[in-house]
This record gives structure tokens, sequence and C-alpha cells, in this order.
């Protein structure tokens, strides 16, 4: 549990949790669409007085929504149609109709970005280093891995593993790679080239190289990858789903499946201490909040 005074650091957070602004988001979707409105520019100028929907009161709308404005782009497609950049099907694979499709697509976007800031303001607080360190003695698995692009991997100081052995198999291939007869996973934490990519593999009781010791901070906070922005509560309201991919024109589509959850890892403690505030986020977001366990 949090102490009193980590709690009262993580109101900002909190605050945030109890004013989303999905619900604002897709009322002013509807009023673009019912509107004479050519973009949605235009309709956030004249959102200048207060609005209440989903039980929430929005003093300033037009400027609320401003940060989101790309997150809600898509909704322009529905007026004024343009070729397909992604299909999206409902969860059972059947087509759905476009508004619904689109509406999905905007909600994953700005919920993306919401969270990613209500996630930093309450992570900060918590004094934990949790996403930043291998497996503790007591947990199952050898070691976390953390993906990264290879501009993120120049950002990590430690050594190289990049051969047509690691580029031939993946961190979890069920025969780890061997390195002078040892398990990748129990050698020092180490850079992978794998398969799919690069990889940073923390081994039990190691830590990232850009954690500082003495703070519990990030040393390259502003530049960290984008692995490691990703909240621990996140939208699950589109999936991402490869094996349906469609060639439309000569090009490929990217899939996606509709969701409609909410997931939070169990892990974290600001889930476990704030599990009734994402549940009513969530609900607020026309989602369905889901617990899990991750590094269990
Ligand atoms: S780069 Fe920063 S945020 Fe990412 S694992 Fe390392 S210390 Fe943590
Ligand atoms: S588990 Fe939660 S509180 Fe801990 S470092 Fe990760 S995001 Fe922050």
């Amino acid at each position: 549990m949090l102490t009193p005074q980590q709690r009262t650091l993580c109101q900002p957070g909190l605050k945030r949790l109890a004013h989303p602004v999905l619900p604002l988001a897709r009322l002013a979707g509807m009023l673009f669409l019912t509107g004479p409105f050519a973009d949605l520019e235009s309709l956030l100028a004249e959102l200048t007085e207060p609005v209440e929907t989903a039980g929430i009161r929005y003093e300033q709308p037009g400027l609320e929504l401003l940060p989101y404005l790309e997150a809600m782009r898509p909704f322009e497609r529905l007026k004024h149609p343009r070729p397909p950049s992604r299909v999206i099907f409902a969860g059972d694979l059947q087509p759905v109709d476009p508004f619904t499709a689109i509406d999905s697509w905007v909600a994953q976007n700005v919920l993306t970005r919401e969270l990613e800031e209500i996630n930093s303001l309450l992570c900060g607080p918590c004094g934990c280093t949790l996403c930043c360190t291998g497996p503790d003695r007591g947990q199952q698995q050898e070691f976390f891995e953390i993906p990264l692009s290879a501009r993120e991997a120049a950002l990590f100081d430690l050594p190289r593993v990049d051969n047509d052995m690691s580029r031939a198999t993946s961190a979890a291939a069920d025969l780890p790679l061997i390195i002078t007869d040892i398990p990748f996973y129990q050698r020092p934490a180490a850079l992978y080239h794998w398969r799919q990519g690069w990889s940073m593999i923390l081994p039990r009781l190691s830590i990232c190289p850009n954690l500082d010791g003495a703070s519990g901070g990030c040393r390259i906070y502003p530049s960290r990858p984008e692995v490691c922005r990703r909240p621990q509560i996140f939208p699950y309201m589109l999936e991402r789903t490869p094996d349906h991919d469609r060639e439309f024109d000569g090009r490929m589509l990217t899939a996606f499946l509709i969701r409609n959850k909410m997931l939070a890892i169990w892990d974290c403690p600001y889930v476990k201490q704030f599990q009734t505030e994402i549940g009513v986020y969530a609900q607020m977001c026309g989602m369905e909040p889901v617990f899990k366990e991750n590094k269990a």
C-alpha cells in the first residue's frame, strides 16, 4: 500500500482519472459529424462554453480537446472519405459499421495519449523501480525483456550480442540461445539482436543501466524508449491482429479487432492502490476494466 504522503502526491493523476477526456471527444465527434464544420479545428474553436456529458463537466471543452486533435483526426474520414489505411472488425471477426470502426480507433488514440500522462503522474510518487529491474528471487521468470528499436538500443551502455545465432531465434524460444555454454539469461544484462529486432535482457536481480540507483529515477527520462512510456493502465480498445491484414488496391491494410477493454497490471503499486478509481475511469469510457498480473 502507498503511504498517505504518496497518495497525496498521486492527487494530480487521480484528478485526471476522475475526468477522462474520451466522453468529451466522443461528444465532439457527434457534433462534428452532424454540424457544419469542415474540420475538427473549426469545431474546437466553437467549443468555448462548459458542457456536461456522461456526468462529467468540462469547463473549457475546446481547449481540453486541443492536445487530442490528432488522436481525433479519424472522425474526419466519416465526413471526407479517404482511401482506407486499416481494417477494423468486431471481436468475432464480423464487419462493423464505419462509425463503430472510427469510434474505436479514436478511443484507442485518445486513451493511449491520456493514459501515458496519467501513468507518469502516478508512477513518480510510488518510488518503485519494478519496470526497470530484472526479476527478484521469488519470481518465476528468469529474465525480463524490454523490446527496443535500433535507435533506442543506442541509449543503453551494455554489451551487444548480434550474430547469426541470435538473429535466428528469439528470447522466448523454447531452446534458449547458448553463449559460452550458458543460457543467455544467466549472463549479465545485455542488448540482443533477435529475429524480431533488438531488446534489452534484464536477468534476475539486474537493473537497467539507465536507472539512477540513488534517486530511483530514469537518467534518460525525456528520451526513454517507447516501451518505458507504456502505462500500467492501458487501452485495449483495439487489438492489432497481423493475421487478418488485407490487401486493398495494391496496399496492405493493417487489421484490428475491437476488444473494448482496459487492462491494468496488478503488479504495479498504484494499480493495486487505486483499483476502484481505475474501474470507474474505464466505465466512464464505456470499457470493461481487466486487472491482470504480468511479472508473476
Ligand atoms: S530506460 Fe529508464 S524507464 Fe526504461 S527501463 Fe531503463 S531506467 Fe527504466
Ligand atoms: S510498476 Fe508501476 S509504479 Fe512501478 S515503475 Fe512500473 S509503472 Fe512505475
